[in-house]
């Protein structure tokens, strides 16, 4: 535990639960969970850029290239620019931003207009006002390429997730941060990739939703509530107990536990399936899942102690 955590109680913001959380009390204690019936079925990326802003290739080979690499719905986040559907059949386009602020860049899904505000406080709030979710960019990229401060991210409260995994950066530690001190914020990833050719050859990250169907409104409503996990390969299924939590994966895998602080609380190598009992004073859980063969990761949302 590094001395970036507070006491919990001593900055919590006073958030509501989330929408759609789902409660399970075992008498000593209660788990708020986003985890939902459905199956995580939807493959979707919510960050990449076009020739619309400073990517190379146009919106139509951007969302085909996507299509082709078997996503069910893609999100094109153009720097302060909406990007038009540019309308290619078998995929879901969902309109998106990134936005630039004064404390870092903010990722718009499912909006119909850009802003030219930079505080960031008003450009999560104009997301939010058109039915978007707001997610906190990168944030331990450099902070002249859009990153964020810990002190830029806990002064602008509000975005309904922090996108961990982003090309060269992981922003677990922030993510962590948030979470000990009481923020009710969802783990995003995103590839923004500028090229096509990135997005064949390299590492993709993507997030993978349980809605139930493929309709813009269920998807933004899903990420909101937090029905989804984020990848860069390994799959994860999750289920909740009055006791505690269990995740399975198709591949052996190292499954760590992470609860208040940023601590593991329990780490098991060489399993597909892995269990935690919930002793109460975590404040939240949240799993990883770390493939064997190729050490890629997944990230199950935290669920919420009290
Ligand atoms: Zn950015
Ligand atoms: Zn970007």
């Amino acid at each position: 535990m590094g001395t970036d955590y507070l006491s919990p109680s001593a900055t919590s913001p006073s958030y509501e639960h989330p929408l759609g959380s789902q409660l399970i009390s075992s008498g000593q204690f209660t788990i708020y969970s986003p985890y939902p019936e459905e199956d995580f079925r939807f493959k979707g990326q919510l960050h990449c850029h076009t020739n619309a802003s400073d990517g190379n290739n146009t919106p139509q080979e951007v969302v085909e290239t996507y299509r082709s690499l078997g996503y069910d719905f893609v999100a094109i986040t153009d720097h302060d620019l909406v990007t038009q559907d540019p309308e290619v059949p078998g995929i879901l386009f969902i309109p998106g931003v990134e936005e630039s602020s004064s404390s870092g860049h903010i990722l718009g899904i499912g909006v119909q207009r850009q802003t030219d505000e930079m505080r960031p406080n008003k450009v999560i709030g104009h997301i939010q006002e058109q039915g978007g979710i707001a997610i906190y960019a990168h944030p331990n990229r450099l902070p002249l390429l859009g990153g964020w401060s810990l002190g830029g991210l806990l002064s602008n409260p509000g975005a309904c997730s922090i996108e961990v995994l982003n090309r060269g950066t992981n922003s677990e530690d922030k993510w962590d941060s948030l979470l000990t001190r009481g923020y009710q914020v969802w783990g995003t990833v995103g590839d923004d990739y500028h090229m096509t050719n990135s997005i064949i050859k390299n590492t993709n990250r993507w997030v993978v939703v349980a809605a139930p169907d493929l309709r813009e409104e269920s998807i933004v409503a899903a990420l909101q509530n937090g029905h989804f996990y984020s990848t860069e390969g390994p799959d994860l299924s999750v289920k909740v107990y009055p006791w505690g939590m269990t995740v399975s994966t198709s591949a052996e895998a190292t499954i760590e536990w992470i609860a208040r602080g940023g601590v593991k609380r329990k780490v098991t190598q060489g399993v597909k399936e892995d269990s935690y009992f919930i002793e109460g004073d975590e404040r939240y859980v949240r799993a990883v899942v770390i493939r064997e063969s190729d050490k890629k990761r997944a990230l199950g949302q935290p669920v919420f102690i009290e």
